[in-house]
């Protein structure tokens, strides 16, 4: 027998279902923090750690387990845990690994709130964070302690670029039983396999290049081992880090162009840094690919592409009044934090006070090279360079 529905209940529900079958490219967005079971049976027998049923939006819905396990393939990983922004993935690995009385190693280089969360963890939680010098390799197994717990790698740092020897620093973590995380945000999970190299997880920021549009903020963390797996996903479940599925939606919609994207980002910029290299205005490059860079050799042996993120440190001779002069002066490259976007951003950074040891000369200015034509870009480095004097 059908209830007989007033108006403001016929609002609510509907006994209309659309036909089984459609097929379209684009995965379906779904929206919900209800999801709803076909009997209390099914209900019990949900468990938010098995992705292969639903439970509640924030555990996931078909929209992000797709995107979760696309991440997990290109990464050549076996999981995968989104996350609202790549600062909230790092913020997983932590909560989920670190407990009172143990100790963490972050690069100087690290992207700063990473360092900055290091320095929380020490003062609010009993941890000690100690940061190391990114060129350290086999040497850090020196520096590792009893209760030492998390390393913590970039490649490269993301603004000083320095390239750090994975595989010696994993095989000294690996000897003394401690887990390696890897930023692998700059190489967008194509150009560094980190897996290979014998990282433990591995967080990409996607709001970067997997996203494309600079209009979404999310993390992921990619791991194979199903028992680490198991401690990241309860710190995530517990921490309640769910993400939107519009934001998803974008992300999965920026894949089927990533690599070609990030293959255009990647020769821009180093026509770019070839040219800047051959300026009387630049002291040093800092790019993986030009000699410039530390840790060129380690990028050499290591990675088969390059992202469009890099550095310059300006001659020693230039003021930061100078150098401040030139980024305002730019028309083509914003003033911007972020990158992996269209269009090119640049940003001077007074590194000195990021760093426990840094010793080099001149103002440093990073660069993001967009999707514009390089020689524009050039061009209007070559204004800005005239606007500075
Ligand atoms: C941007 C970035 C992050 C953090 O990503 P958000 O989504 O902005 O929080 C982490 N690491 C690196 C290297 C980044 O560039």
């Amino acid at each position: 027998m059908t209830i007989k529905k007033s108006l403001q209940t016929a609002l609510v529900h509907t006994s209309y279902k659309a036909p089984e079958g459609f097929a379209a490219f684009p995965m379906a967005i779904h929206h919900a923090s209800t999801v709803l079971f076909s009997s209390v049976e099914a209900m019990r027998s949900g468990n938010w750690k098995e992705k292969n049923a639903y439970t509640y939006g924030l555990h996931g819905t078909p929209t992000t387990f797709t995107l979760e396990a696309r991440l997990a393939e290109i990464e050549d990983g076996k999981y995968c845990l989104l996350a609202p922004s790549g600062l909230a993935a790092i913020a997983i690995v932590d909560f989920a690994l670190l407990k009172t009385g143990d100790d963490v190693l972050l690069p100087d280089n690290a992207y700063n709130p990473n360092r900055e969360l290091g320095k929380w963890l020490a003062q609010d939680f009993g941890i000690t964070a100690r940061y190391y010098d990114p060129l350290i390799g086999a040497g850090i197994g020196a520096l590792i302690l009893p209760n030492t717990k998390l390393i913590w790698t970039e490649a490269p740092g993301s603004v000083s670029m320095e390239v750090p020897d994975l595989p010696a620093i994993c095989q000294a973590a690996h000897d003394r039983g401690v887990l390696v995380a890897l930023d692998n945000t700059w190489s967008a999970g194509l150009a560094l396999r980190g897996f290979r190299l014998g990282v433990d997880i591995i967080m990409q920021a996607l709001t970067k290049y997997q996203s494309g549009g600079s209009d979404v903020l999310m993390g992921a963390l990619i791991t194979r081992d199903s028992e680490l797996q198991a401690r990241l996903a309860q710190a995530h479940m517990r921490l309640g880090l769910g993400v939107g599925a519009d934001d998803a939606y974008l992300v999965l919609r920026g894949l089927p162009t990533l690599k070609l994207r990030f293959d255009a980002h990647d020769a821009s910029a180093r026509k770019v840094a070839a040219w800047l290299k051959s300026r009387p205005e630049i002291g040093k490059v800092l790019h993986p690919a030009l000699a410039d860079c530390p840790g060129h050799a380690t990028w050499k042996r290591d990675f088969d592409g390059a992202g469009g993120l890099f550095s310059v440190l300006f001659d020693a001779r230039y003021s930061e009044a100078q150098t401040d002069r030139f980024v305002d002066a730019l028309r083509l490259f914003k003033i911007g934090y972020s990158w992996g976007g269209a269009n090119s951003l640049c940003m001077p950074y007074r590194i000195g006070p990021m760093r426990q040891n840094w010793q080099a000369a001149g103002q440093l200015v990073r660069f993001n090279i967009g999707l514009e034509d390089a020689n524009d870009l050039i061009a209007d480095i070559e204004l800005a360079f005239a606007a500075m004097l």
